[in-house]
This record gives structure tokens, C-alpha cells and sequence, in this order.
């Protein structure tokens, strides 16, 4: 295993990375980005074990449904690899099971490149997600037909791919991409249907860096931004060669879509155990602010922290249910539900925003105006703040102040825009979770049930 330096050193690979006009030389030393370098780097530490056959329990492959159940809490401590590798291993070995069997060598690599992730303890981010050009249209009737990834070139030893995939989470940290089609092709979209791990410092990689981090020296003002944040990359993969053993997929249209399926129900997955944290979070500041504020007792602040903790009850029932129905696939993996995964994202991401508006109702305009926590350090000013911003019984201007700080911080400044983003769109909008959840639902089961239920005959077309 690796610790958290010689993560650091990993980094010296040649990685081309830019951030907002400027060549990064050096990304652990950068003011911003190297605080998401910290965030992976502790990660390493919290794990590393210096035995020789050690390996990290968050690459271990889950064989029954509790075996999965008793992982949740592991993904609470994951520190970027749950977006890291975790995802990357489950995605290849749920996808290599529904491929099934093959003359193909593509299971083989497969299973060989998941075993040097978790031998070698490298961190593997996922790239599916194209620029996509005009949304309705094809690939091959896009003006740029590098709108989605493609294999440009073919040679004995392995293929050139060109195109870019954005908003990749943690993509300047990892040291490989998972790359793989974003959607199902058709035939005569072979060069499309490209599955391939590529390292980040191959020549013709560049990755574009966005960051919702904190950019002030006190960060007193922003407590969950000022770390943890582990920044977007947006990938650009310029006449990259792959070799073959690194190549997954090439030119089988019939499966393009199995990778983009599987890795989205561990990204859903992944969302509903973020999704379930967050939501306990919201109802554990909702009661804060409302106890701050003098209001605990008043019906329409009652009502509306109620409804935040049906929220996050509902959203946490989801996520057991999906990984308690877990299915174990002929090769061993438990996989989780389906319907329960989908179902659970979507309802999560379509009340997000409404969770968050009864927060900012009870909490009062000072979650965006309060002082900055440096006011209070003002001799001149600084007891003024204090005994405005206090609210009696005990409750100081300090605290109340630092608490509508936070619930600025998540849900209203920089990073709260990024997070209420993120909760609609990682792993897919809702429209994609309402087709899977659909496809997966027990329709004829339902008509069944509906017919008995009210003594009714089916028609013989049904
Ligand atoms: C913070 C963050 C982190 C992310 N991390 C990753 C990552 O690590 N790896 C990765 O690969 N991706 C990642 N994503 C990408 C995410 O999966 C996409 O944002 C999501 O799938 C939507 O794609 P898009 O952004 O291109 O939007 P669009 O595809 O443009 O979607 C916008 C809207 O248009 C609709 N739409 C689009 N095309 C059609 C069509 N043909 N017909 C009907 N409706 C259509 C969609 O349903 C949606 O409502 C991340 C996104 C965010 C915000």
C-alpha cells in the first residue's frame, strides 16, 4: 500500500494539468488544488497498512448483500476513493458479469486491471460523461464528430483515441482514467464503443480543473468547504494511445451500454450514501438554527423539520433497501437493487432543493448576510456583533453566527450551488433514473396484483 507521501510523489508523472489559464506545475503545491491533493493523500494515511499483502478493505469486492451492508459504513471514511477505484472495481466487475461469457479477451484484462488497482493501491476515476455536442443528435451526426470519445486510429498494438470527457470528479488526482461510452451505440458507431483504462500522464492527456473549495485565508467563514473539496476535471484525450492490454471494449456496439448501466447503479449507489448523510445533516441544522433562533416550539418550523426527517428517513430506507436486495452475480459480486437504487437517487435528488428552502425558511436571512466570524475578533465592532447576533439563554452571537456560516457554506454559497448540482446530476440526471426505475420495475407483477385486487379479468391481448 501506498501512505500519503508517496501518493504525493505518485503525482510526478507527467500529469498535464490547467487551472483557470495556467499550467500547473506542481499540483500538491497549489494553493487550491493541493488542499484536494491533502484530502486523497489523508486518505492513504488513514488506510496504509505496511504489511506486505495488505490491501485496502474499501477495494474488497462485496460477495453477499451483507457483506455490502457492513461496507456503508467504510464509505463514510473513504476520502475521495468511493469516487476513486471502489467505483472503477465495481463498474468493471458488474459490467464483465453482464457481458457474460466471451471469446473476447476483454474479461480477462478486465479482472487483471482491477487486481493492479488493488495490488498497486492506485486511484482510478471514471470518465464517461462526452461533451456531446447537439444533445439530439447521434455521434456520427454531430459538425464535430469528436462531440463523443472515438478510436481515430487502430494499430496491432493498440488504438488512438481522441475526444474529451468532462466534469470529472477528482480527475487531476487519480492516476488513471476509466474511460468508457456514455450511452448505447448503433451499429456504424463501432469507433464509439471504446472501453479502455488510460494513465494521466499518457502524452495527449490534458485535464481542465474546476474547484469549489474555499478561496480565503480565514476559513473560519467556510467549514465544510475549506477541505474535503476534491475539484472537477474536464479530460482531454488528444490522440492518446492505448495499448491493448488497457482496452476493455472496441467496436462491440451491442455492449457499449453495459458500462455506462452498470457504473451508473454504483454512482447512484455511491449519491444515496453521500445523499443519506447530507440529509441528516440538513435535519441536524434545521433543529440547530431553529434552537438558536428561539423557535423550536413554533408549529410551522416543527412541520417543516419533520418534513426534513421523512426526507432523510426515506432516503436512508432507499439505501438499505438497495443494498439488503442486493443480487450476487454468477461470479460472486453483490450487486445492489436495481429498482431500489434508482427510485431512491431520484426521489433524493427531486427533493433536495425543497429540503434545503425549508432550511434556509427557519434559519433567516442571516445564513447569506451574518458578519464574518473575523468581525467578532474587531475590538471596536466585534462586542457589538456579538450581542446582535446573540439570542439570549446561553446561545452566543459566536455560535449562532458560525452556525449560519455553515449552513451557508453547504447549501447557499460556492459549494452549496456545486452540491445542489451535483445531487440532480452524478451518476445522470432524474430522467435517467426514472427510465431505469421504470425498466426495472415489476410491471407485469403490478397488472397481476391489480387485476386480483379488484376481481377483474385480463383482456386476452394482455
Ligand atoms: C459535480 C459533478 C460531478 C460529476 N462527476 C462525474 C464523473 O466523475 N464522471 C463522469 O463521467 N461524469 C460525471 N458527472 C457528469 C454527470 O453524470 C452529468 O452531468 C449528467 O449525466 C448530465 O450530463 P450533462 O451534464 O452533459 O447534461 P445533459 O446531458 O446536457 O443534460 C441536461 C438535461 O438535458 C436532458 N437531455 C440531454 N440529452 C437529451 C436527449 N437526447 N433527449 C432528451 N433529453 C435530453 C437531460 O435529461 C437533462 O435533463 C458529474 C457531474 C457533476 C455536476
Amino acid at each position: 500500500m501506498l501512505d500519503g507521501e508517496q501518493y504525493r510523489k505518485s503525482l510526478d508523472d507527467g500529469r498535464v494539468i490547467y487551472f483557470e489559464g495556467a499550467r500547473v506545475p506542481d499540483l500538491a503545491e497549489h494553493p487550491l488544488l493541493g488542499r484536494a491533493v491533502d484530502t486523497v493523500a489523508d486518505g492513504y494515511d488513514h488506510w496504509y497498512d505496511p504489511r506486505e499483502d495488505a490491501r485496502n478493505p474499501l477495494t474488497n469486492v462485496s460477495a453477499s448483500s451483507a457483506d455490502l451492508q457492513a461496507m456503508l459504513p467504510l464509505f463514510d471514511e473513504a476520502d475521495g476513493l468511493l469516487n476513486l477505484t471502489y467505483q472503477t472495481i465495481m463498474c468493471l466487475l458488474t459490467a464483465s458479469s453482464r457481458i457474460g461469457d466471451s471469446d473476447a479477451p476483454y474479461p480477462a484484462r478486465m479482472a487483471a486491471y482491477v487486481r493492479d488497482l488493488q495490488a498497486n493501491d492506485l486511484r482510478s476515476a471514471l470518465c464517461i460523461t462526452d461533451a456531446k455536442g447537439n444533445r439530439s443528435l447521434p455521434p456520427l451526426r454531430q459538425e464535430d464528430p469528436d462531440a463523443y470519445l472515438r478510436v481515430v486510429d487502430r494499430r496491432p498494438d493498440g488504438v488512438v483515441i481522441r475526444g474529451a470527457k468532462l466534469h470529472i470528479t477528482a480527475g487531476a488526482l487519480a492516476h488513471d482514467f476509466l474511460v468508457m461510452p456514455t450511452k448505447a451505440m448503433k451499429p456504424g458507431e463501432e469507433d464509439y464503443a471504446i472501453c479502455c483504462s488510460v494513465p494521466i500522464g499518457s502524452p495527449g492527456v490534458s485535464v481542465v480543473c474546476r474547484t469549489s473549495a474555499a478561496r480565503v485565508e480565514d476559513t473560519r467563514d467556510f467549514p465544510v468547504s475549506r477541505d474535503g473539496v476534491l475539484s472537477e476535471g474536464f479530460v482531454i484525450f488528444d490522440d492518446v494511445f492505448v495499448p491493448n492490454d488497457r482496452i476493455f471494449l472496441d467496436g462491440e456496439v451491442e455492449h457499449a451500454a453495459v458500462f455506462a448501466h452498470s457504473l451508473g447503479l454504483w454512482e447512484r449507489l455511491k449519491a444515496l450514501t453521500f445523499m443519506a448523510d447530507d440529509a441528516d445533516v440538513l435535519v441536524g441544522l434545521a433543529q440547530l438554527i431553529a434552537d438558536a433562533n428561539g423557535l423550536t416550539r413554533v408549529p410551522h418550523i416543527r412541520e417543516k423539520i419533520n418534513d426534513i426527517i421523512i426526507y432523510a428517513t426515506l432516503v436512508r430506507s432507499g439505501l438499505l433497501a438497495a443494498v439488503s436486495s442486493s443480487k450476487v452475480t454468477p461470479e460472486g459480486v453483490a450487486v445492489p437493487d436495481e429498482c431500489f437504487t434508482n427510485a431512491a437517487k431520484f426521489y433524493g435528488a427531486e427533493n433536495y432543493a425543497v429540503m434545503v428552502r425549508h432550511l434556509h425558511d427557519i434559519a433567516g436571512g442571516s445564513v447569506v448576510t451574518a458578519p464574518s466570524m473575523a468581525d467578532f475578533d474587531n475590538a471596536e465592532i466585534g462586542p457589538l456583533v456579538e450581542k446582535y447576533m446573540a439570542t439570549g439563554s446561553g446561545v452566543t452571537g459566536r455560535y449562532r453566527t458560525a452556525l449560519m456560516h455553515a449552513i451557508r457554506d453547504l447549501t447557499a454559497d460556492t459549494y452549496g450551488g456545486h452540491n445542489a448540482v451535483i445531487q440532480l446530476q452524478a451518476g445522470g440526471g432524474l430522467h435517467a433514473q426514472r427510465l431505469v426505475t421504470r425498466k426495472h420495475y415489476d410491471m407485469a407483477g403490478a397488472k397481476r396484483r391489480a387485476l386480483e385486487r379488484t376481481r377483474l379479468e385480463a383482456p386476452a391481448s394482455a
